[in-house]
């Protein structure tokens, strides 16, 4: 697909020439014909055409397209890779440990690439120093107000969500999820809690704060165990990994 339109870069905030990002990013899958033919593999069944479609966005300009796949794009196709050899391993609720050979940076830094490449024009004036955490390859920490988290997924339905306020009616509280991609192997969310007092209801959820990626050089290898829970996504909702029963047994109990 190479349809190009006029808008704000998410990264870069020129207006130009946009082309759409692929997410997971183009620059990886040609990097990488086997991991694009291994992705394919697994979403298969879930109509590969619809799914790029879905999972894209006119959003990013050439040259942050170009930067960004080179500097972050194999680091993300390696941590995919091994996630994909772990996901058909994992029960449910597994709670065990993995070994993960990354360059956690480069990765976490893709990761935030394609969340505000997810989202909307409207919210670039609000992701001034993640948009510069990303566009310096070097930078460490992630600004203070944001939260990446992850988790594994292997469900068919992809989650692409930017934006939006989740009300959890069973404890009262809201969060600001800034975007959620779930594309198996894994699921992101990244939540900011700028414009809220109470924490995100992500880690109530389970899912797994990667954030501490941030804290290692551009470019190192590293091993680092993770405790990612695997999640169902069958709806479009942020934070919500319901199993099909749940939502049956909640649609009857709503019905009644
Ligand atoms: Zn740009």
């Amino acid at each position: 697909m190479t349809k190009r339109t006029k808008g704000i870069c998410r990264l870069c905030g020129e207006l130009t020439t946009l082309s759409f990002e692929h997410i997971p990013p183009k620059s990886a899958f040609n990097d990488q014909p086997l991991v694009f033919q291994t992705l394919q593999d697994r979403i298969q069944g879930r109509s590969h055409t619809k799914f790029r479609i879905a999972l894209g966005n006119h959003s990013l300009c050439e040259r942050c397209n170009n930067l960004t796949g080179a500097w972050y794009g194999a680091a993300y196709v390696s941590w995919a890779r091994q996630g994909f050899e772990w996901l058909d391993y994992l029960g449910e609720n597994s709670s065990i440990q993995i070994p993960f050979r990354i360059m956690p940076l480069n990765v976490l830094k893709q990761i935030i690439v394609m969340t505000l490449a997810m989202s909307g024009e409207g919210t670039i004036p609000y992701h001034t120093e993640l948009r510069r955490f990303v566009l310096n390859r070097e930078q460490k920490y992630l600004p203070p107000h944001y939260n990446v988290y992850s988790y594994f997924t292997a469900t068919s339905k992809p989650r692409f969500e930017s934006g939006m306020v989740v009300f959890d009616a069973r404890n009262g509280s809201m969060n600001h999820i800034d975007a959620e991609l779930a594309f198996p192997p894994f699921g992101y969310c990244l939540t900011s809690t700028r414009r809220q007092k109470r924490r995100s209801n992500a880690i109530e959820k389970g899912l797994y704060d990667i954030g501490w990626f941030s804290h290692f050089n551009y470019n190192l290898w590293t091993t680092v165990y993770l405790k990612m829970p695997k999640l169902q996504t069958h709806t479009p909702f942020p934070l919500d990994y319901r199993t099909p029963e749940q939502i049956a047994v909640e649609a009857l109990n709503s019905g009644e």
